[in-house]
């Protein structure tokens, strides 16, 4: 049977690199940037005022001027004006490019107004080049501002934006088919038989792969029926660009789902792994080297098998950067069996110190998913012990 890390980076191995594509700028939040931005400008572009008020030569201030005379109004917008001699002054607004001759800004607050001239009211001093953001002092014309790999958020797709971009590449979407396998699953609405059930894991994992903006899902649900699923996982696979199937691929009877793909001519990466819930986990390649990742159907396994293995790969996929490894001190002792790899569900938070603590918060069993509602993940907890004590540090996983 495969550990963890090993069907993880048999995984990683093994996934394909999506393709850029060019989207609109204002389209690509939240997704995968996949070439350098440039400055297109400095940055500031020219000497920029940050406060309205007069715009003045510091070396008039010094040699004891106080009143200027108004040669004008220069708005954000309109192009330089100039000082052309001493005692002069510009009324200038926030964003407006710095006057010619001047090198200093004066705020409203400071100044009082008379009939052709503008005086300053106070004598705080005044540093030369106050209220000014000088010209490249952010950066320089040609300069990196972002690198490939990075997600585009708020921050980033201004950046994108201030640098001229109309459009920018981004990693494609990959169109994942997310099929539910089993005869007792049935959708909302739909009637219910006393032996039957809900079907959540569509949901579950669509929200998850929309939420992490990964892929783009069509679910499908499907019967234990080995002719009819291979037939159906054929056509899907054909139209997708990896599937994920729950269900159907432990060791029941009607558990169709390995034979199915190795039908399909598909190559069994592993199946099976070392780790608690989600043992029966299968990853394979098919003949066209696409991804297929089965999950086993128990909402939990299901849902920590993703977050685990899928939603990383697809990460690697679109070439997003590694996030830093991130981990939490568990708030309570955990007794467990030791023989397997144990992926335990818990609350976030943070002590006084600031630290990140785990609270554990075990479901009943793999098909407790209720209470999964509420909690932020999971930690993971190496085989080979029985015992982790309050305090222990581990590994965490977010939903
Ligand atoms: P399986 O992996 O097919 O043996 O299913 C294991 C357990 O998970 C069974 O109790 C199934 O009814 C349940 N299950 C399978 N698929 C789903 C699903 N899509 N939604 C909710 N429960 C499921
Ligand atoms: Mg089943």
């Amino acid at each position: 049977m495969t550990e963890v890390a090993e069907a993880e980076a048999l995984i990683l191995a093994r996934m394909p690199s999506w393709p850029s594509i060019r989207t609109a700028t204002g389209a690509s939040r939240g997704r995968v940037l996949r070439e350098v931005i440039v400055a297109e400008r400095d940055q500031p572009p020219f000497d920029r005022v940050t406060m309205d008020g007069i715009a003045i030569s510091c070396a008039d201030w010094s040699g004891g001027l106080r009143r200027f005379e108004s040669i004008g109004t220069q708005a954000a917008g309109a192009p330089a004006s100039t000082l052309t001699g001493p005692g002069q002054c510009v009324e200038i607004m926030t964003g407006a490019v710095c006057p010619a001759g001047a090198d200093t800004i004066i705020p409203v607050e400071r100044l009082r107004r008379e009939p052709g001239s503008t005086i300053i009211v106070d004598e705080t001093p005044i540093d030369r080049g106050q209220c000014i953001h000088p010209r490249g002092s952010d950066r320089r014309q040609g300069d990196r501002l972002l690198e490939a790999g990075i997600r585009i958020g708020a921050t980033e797709i201004a950046v994108i934006a201030s640098a001229g971009y109309a459009d920018v590449a981004v990693a494609a979407l990959p169109r994942v088919a997310m099929i539910s396998t089993g005869d007792e699953l049935v959708g909302p609405r739909e009637p219910l038989a006393p032996y039957q059930i809900r079907s959540t894991n569509d949901f579950s994992i669509e929200a998850s792969l929309a939420l992490a903006g990964l892929a783009e899902v069509t679910c499908a649900r499907l019967r234990d029926d080995e002719t009819a699923l291979t037939r159906a996982v054929a056509a899907l696979h054909d139209d997708h660009d990896a599937l994920i199937v729950s269900g159907g691929v432990s060791m029941g009877q009607f558990d169709f789902v390995p034979a199915v793909l190795e039908r399909l001519g598909a190559e069994l990466v592993f199946h099976r792994v070392e780790q608690r819930p989600g043992r029966p986990l299968l990853f394979a390649i098919s003949r066209d080297a696409k991804p297929i990742f089965a999950l086993p159907g128990n909402p939990v396994s299901a849902l920590v098998c993703l977050t685990r293995y899928v939603i990383p790969a697809l990460r690697h996929a679109a070439g997003l950067q590694a996030d830093p490894m991130e981990r939490a001190v568990l708030t309570d002792s955990v007794t467990r069996s030791g023989r397997l790899t144990y992926f335990l569900p818990v609350k976030l938070g943070w002590d006084e110190q600031g630290t990140e603590t785990a609270e554990p918060r075990a479901t009943n069993t793999s098909g407790d998913f209720v209470s999964l509602a509420g909690t932020d993940g999971f930690v993971e907890l190496p085989k080979g012990r029985k015992h982790d004590p309050k305090g222990t540090v581990a590994r965490v996983f977010r939903w």
